[in-house]
């Protein structure tokens, strides 16, 4: 079945917004079986939108829209869409009431605004349409379906589209689709992407049923194995001998077989089953690595403290690094992350710190120490061992690949005790 997705809204033509819609449906459709060969943006047009929905009804059999169904004038989605369908828009008194709840309660907790008149427009859908509620808005979601076609219209917000989409519109697709898809994300730390690209090339190249897809994320590769079968119970036997594989090839490098499981939540884990706490000391991340621990829920059992020394004063008063170190060294060195580790679990009395100084720019690179030079270092276990990377991007880029080299290193530095004694 060929999907096709169009995001509707002049601020995305314009590049006042990232089209984070189309990631998360393209993801789901692909995920669900459905191909989609087209996705559109087109700006709140009359002529252009009608153009752009009726080439989508032509040649694909899902169409799904997202955005331009509010209340003002230039939301057109809806109205459009009835139209090139040849559906009159009827009111719906189960979401004019439900518009009339929302409006009420908006109201007592916005005093200063008022919603308008026009916000009854919402309430008007195409008729025989199915109608989604929407728990976090006013804007209905719609399915129409006539000669073959399915349209779905879903709200601009991601925080109103997402939810409707999976209470609603995802098991509707499920029910059309003859077969069942399945899938298992295998996600890798401490690999880079050409290298598993390169160890998983037969397996890539024999594939017909389950499919083997790699992504490259920020650290992290993610390989998700599709099966297509009759029941989710055959597309997980058909996808465990290939889930067994890859242990076998990526062995510890797999920190997480779920997808949604995050490698600091994976951190986090493994600092609790060991019983260990941990301390994090941090120059050019700036705090980043902290607070991708304290993201997940329950870090405080195993995290304490975090210090963000960003100048060379900070460096020697909170965590002890020599005064001799920072002039001949210099803050960017193995040796500075070294003291910078040892002293932060000295001062913290944590039983593992983590620490990360380097050289972000765009400004202050040397032929000896370029843009990109990051020192790590890690205390644990009496041991205290140090990492030289070297990353290219622009200073946020270097930033965020830092961070997530930095968790990589924290979970093998715990898997391998630091070597033990
Ligand atoms: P509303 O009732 O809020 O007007 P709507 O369905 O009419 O909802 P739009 O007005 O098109 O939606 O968009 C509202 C907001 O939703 C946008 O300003 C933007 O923040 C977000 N949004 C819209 N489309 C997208 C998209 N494709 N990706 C990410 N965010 C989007």
């Amino acid at each position: 079945m060929i999907a096709e997705l169009v995001s509707v809204g002049t601020e995305i033509l314009l590049g006042n917004i990232v089209n984070t819609n189309s990631v998360y449906l393209s993801e789901q459709c692909a995920g669900l079986g459905l191909s989609v060969y087209y996705q559109t943006v087109v700006g709140d047009n009359e002529e252009r939108m009608k153009a752009v929905i009726s080439t989508a009804l032509e040649r694909s059999d899902v169409v799904i829209l997202t955005g331009g169904l509010g209340p003002t004038e230039d939301d057109l989605t809806k109205e459009v869409t009835a139209q090139l369908m040849g559906l009159p828009l009827v009111e719906d008194s189960h979401s004019k009431e439900l518009l009339e709840k929302y409006m009420k309660q908006y109201e007592k907790n916005n005093p200063q605004r008022r919603i308008t008149s026009n916000n009854y427009k919402q309430a008007l859908v195409p008729e025989g349409s199915l109608v989604l509620d929407n728990h976090n808005g006013t804007a209905p979601g719609l399915i129409i379906e006539k000669n073959g076609k399915t349209a779905i219209l879903l709200p601009g917000p991601p925080n109103e589209m997402k939810p409707m989409f999976e209470e609603s519109v995802y098991p509707f697709l499920r029910k059309k689709l003859p077969e069942t898809i399945f899938s298992q994300v295998v996600k890798i730390c401490g690999i880079g992407e050409s290298q598993v690209a390169e160890d998983i090339q037969d397996l890539i190249k024999a594939q017909s049923n389950p499919t083997i897809a790699p992504y490259a994320k920020v650290g992290e590769v993610h390989l998700r194995i599709t099966a297509k079968g009759e029941d989710e119970k055959e597309c997980k036997k058909m996808i465990k001998p290939i889930v067994r594989e890859l242990k076998n090839r990526f062995g510890r490098n797999i920190f997480a077989t779920d997808a949604e499981k995050s490698l600091e939540e994976a951190v986090v884990d493994m600092l609790k089953d060991q019983k260990l706490t941990l301390a994090l000391a941090e120059s050019c991340t700036g705090g980043e690595i902290a607070a991708r621990i304290v993201n997940v829920p329950g870090a405080s059992e195993v995290f304490g403290h975090g210090y963000v020394t960003y100048s060379n004063r900070a460096k020697r008063k909170c965590l002890g690094v020599k005064k001799v170190t920072l002039k001949t060294d210099g803050p960017v060195s193995a040796k500075c992350a070294r003291e910078m580790a040892k002293g932060g679990c000295i001062f913290s009395d944590a039983d593992i710190c983590l620490s990360i100084t380097g050289l972000a720019g765009p400004g202050g690179g040397t032929k000896e120490t370029p843009v990109g030079t990051v020192f790590m270092g890690c205390c644990y276990n009496g041991k205290v061992i140090t990492r030289e990377f070297h990353f290219t991007g622009n200073r946020g880029k270097i930033r965020e690949q830092a961070t997530a080299h930095a968790l990589a290193l924290l979970r093998e530095c715990i898997m391998e005790g630091i070597n033990k004694k």
